[in-house]
């Protein structure tokens, strides 16, 4: 037996609908500006060539349902919605078809953002990570099988306290699902484990403490998150 310094955590894991099995998840990969009409009201410019992608570390992951304390270092706490997939099988310098079939289910997803960090390290040329991976900044429902939801035009939406903020359709990706996995696999040997966020429709905003959040796409189970008041 392996002695270790101090006892390692368990593995990162997810769900699976309607089962006992868990998805241990070992990365996290995000896709950046997804959506035309949110790069707009971020005053920047899609890239129709390639999808770009930050990673979050997998211990700041939680499960839908959570209560969390409103994060340190920031006063402005933003909400992203997003479609998320995960790997079921290796996949490298794939084409779009082999893409596709090794993804192995797909979940609804946030990508918390400490936006004021965010955009202090882009006026400073500077990475994202304190923006974007920090504890609690990723959060995901259960996974559902590709066997049982394909992704076409679904609606996908987001609400704060019941009030609509973000509305779109995942027919408005720029890079689909099987589109970002072919791409992504000319960078990394994707693997089981990989989890892959897709990215967010316009209407990003901030959230304050006691803000109760739901994201909802038709066909995939509610991701929700709740920050402690006060
Ligand atoms: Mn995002």
């Amino acid at each position: 037996m392996t002695d270790y310094l101090f006892d390692p955590a368990p593995p990162v894991s997810l769900p699976l609908s309607g089962t006992t099995v868990r998805y241990p998840v070992t990365r996290i990969f995000c896709v950046g500006r997804n959506y035309a009409a949110h790069a707009a009201e971020m005053g920047v410019e899609v890239d129709h060539e390639a999808p770009f992608y930050f990673t979050k570390t997998p211990a700041h992951l939680v499960e839908s349902g959570t209560t969390l304390a409103y994060p340190p270092g920031t006063a402005k706490l933003h909400h992203e919605m997003e479609l998320a997939f995960v790997i079921g099988a290796p996949v490298f310098r794939a084409d779009r078809d082999r893409a596709g079939a090794a993804i192995h289910a797909y979940a609804t997803a946030l990508d918390m953002t400490r936006r004021d960090l965010q955009d202090e390290a882009k006026d400073r040329r500077r990475p994202w990570d304190t923006g974007k991976d920090f504890e609690g900044s990723v959060v995901l429902s259960s996974l559902v099988p590709a066997t049982v939801f394909t992704p076409g035009d679904q609606r996908i939406r987001l609400t704060v306290n019941g009030q609509g903020r973000q509305e779109g359709r995942l027919s408005d990706m720029i890079h689909d699902c099987n589109g970002i996995v072919a791409h992504l696999s000319t960078l990394y040997h994707l693997a089981p484990g990989d989890l892959v966020l897709t990215g967010t429709p316009e209407g990003v905003g901030p959230v304050v403490a006691g803000d109760r959040i739901t994201g909802q796409i038709e066909g995939l189970p509610d991701v929700r998150l709740a920050y402690s008041a006060g």
